[in-house]
């Protein structure tokens, strides 16, 4: 086989895997930030329960306060009632009275209400800050494994890049530059096999002469219609090798 299609064969093994790893260089970090926000939503929720436990705790205090000023009118009316001259002022320090009565029972019912809602919240807060802690102890444990992997994969990068930079000074400055702008232009394979007369990277036929010349001469050749470089490998090899 010719020497620079041996050479970019082993090239483009190492380039999809450059290709992987830079994919999850990408995307670990965003995983990382999602698993961060997801944290803090537990937390936020965690402290908007506190807060409406807060609110429902004063709206109890204000209603509590409420019914003492309405317990004083009734105290004050009923002094009132004992030095009442005529029936028509009797008539109307009763109907006050009657009215204060009404507001508080009313006052009372949304008080019973709010009481009722806090007991709940009592039980429901152990629930999420047991899911918040939750939440973060998977995250934590989560973020630690895809930071380690960064850092490996890193390493892995450094390697391949150094064997890559090895194997491209091996190769035609021509042919090597025809590859890579393959390998940028057709999703990272700037050189495949053919099979049957089929380019396995467009999966298109090769004119016949093409085939038997790719087959028998040690030149190097394209696919006509991808511009991959093609390479054959008899079938016994490819059992052999998977
Ligand atoms: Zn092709």
């Amino acid at each position: 086989m010719n020497a620079d299609l041996e050479r970019l064969i082993q090239l483009q093994k190492l380039d999809e895997e450059i290709l992987r790893k830079t994919r999850l260089l990408e995307s670990l970090p965003s995983e990382i930030k999602h698993l961060n926000v997801e944290v803090e939503t537990a937390r936020n929720g965690l402290k908007a329960f506190d807060a409406q436990v807060e609110a429902d705790k004063k709206a109890k205090r204000d209603l509590e306060r409420e019914v003492e000023v309405a317990k004083d009118q009734i105290a004050k009316d009923k002094g009132k009632l004992t030095a009442v001259k005529t029936n028509v002022e009797y008539r109307a320090i009763l109907k006050e009275l009657e009215n204060f009565d009404k507001k508080i029972r009313a006052l009372e019912d949304r008080e019973l209400e709010i009481m009722e809602k806090l007991e709940g919240a009592q039980n429901a807060r152990k629930a999420v800050e047991e899911n918040a802690k939750e939440a973060e102890k998977r995250a934590k444990v989560v973020v630690a494994e895809k930071e380690s992997a960064i850092g490996e994969l890193k390493k892995r990068m450094d390697v391949l890049l150094a064997d890559r930079a090895s194997l491209v000074s091996g190769i035609s400055g021509s042919i090597i530059s025809s590859y890579e702008k393959t390998l940028k232009a057709r999703d990272g394979v700037g050189v495949t096999r053919i099979k049957d007369m089929i380019c396995s990277g467009c999966n298109q036929m090769v004119p016949p002469q093409l085939y038997y010349q790719i087959k028998s001469s040690d030149e190097i050749y394209k696919c006509p219609h991808c511009s991959r470089y093609l390479y054959f490998q008899p079938e016994e090899a490819e059992s052999r090798v998977e």
